[in-house]
């Protein structure tokens, strides 16, 4: 709510802590909360508005563009992109990238001008599924399959069970519930089918509909299941 401009940030805080805030009848206590569009605020039993309407949309990353707001090396990044293809009623809002892809990686890209859910989007705890299809070298066999179903040990640790069959000899659908970096890349590595071209289809219940370098706004349901 601080955020939404309903009241300044720290008092937003305690007053949810303090149980004086509900979210559709729902006494609401935990600070990052996403709040749905429709959803109505009370604080002290008072509705109130949000000033700035919260929004998210799907946008299709090409390859070559970084998911940063710097870019050191002048390659282009995926905020330059989307604004530049925006509407000026939404071009104004902060938009920002719920997770990361690398740079060569085409895909799903959620943004949204609320940060709560770019937090929630990103909660480890949460293992929201997300699903890449990895070009690969090689083939990989039923123990490599079953390698990275299973789980293996990357040098940060093991990854958790994850589902992974091949759509073609050397195409890999891996779906993943938890996001490390470069972690579909070092995992074909580790089972020695080195990625050579990576692409996120879907999060959560949120599948890629749109042509690569263009966007849509989300719906509300769907803004509940990949967020
Ligand atoms: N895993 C990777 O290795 N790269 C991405 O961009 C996303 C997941």
């Amino acid at each position: 709510m601080g955020k939404a401009g309903v009241m300044p940030r720290a008092k937003a805080e305690v007053a949810i802590q303090e149980g004086r805030v509900s979210l559709d009848g729902q006494v609401e206590r935990e600070p990052f909360a996403p709040v749905r569009p429709g959803v109505e605020v009370r604080v002290d039993g008072r509705v109130v508005q949000l000033s700035a309407p919260l929004h998210a949309l799907m946008f299709h990353k090409p390859a070559g563009l970084v998911v940063h707001g710097s870019d050191p090396e002048g390659v282009g990044t995926v905020f330059e992109h989307l604004y530049a293809k925006l509407p000026a009623s939404l071009g104004s809002f902060e938009w920002l990238a719920v997770g990361r892809l690398d740079r060569d990686t085409t895909g799903l890209l959620l943004f949204t001008n609320d940060e709560r859910l770019v937090r929630h989007g990103t909660s480890p705890e949460r293992h929201l599924a997300k699903r890449y299809v990895a070009g690969v070298e090689g083939s990989p066999g039923e123990d490599a399959l079953r390698s990275l179903r299973e789980g293996l040990v990357l040098e940060d640790g093991p990854t958790r069970p994850a589902s992974a069959r091949l759509r073609a000899p050397d195409i890999v659908e891996l779906t993943l519930t938890e996001g490390r970096h470069h972690q579909v890349k070092r995992m074909l590595a580790a089972v020695g089918h080195p990625v050579r071209t990576l692409h996120r289809e879907a999060v959560g219940g949120v599948t890629l509909d749109v042509p690569e370098g263009t966007w849509r706004l989300l719906e509300d349901d769907e803004v509940s299941q990949g967020l």
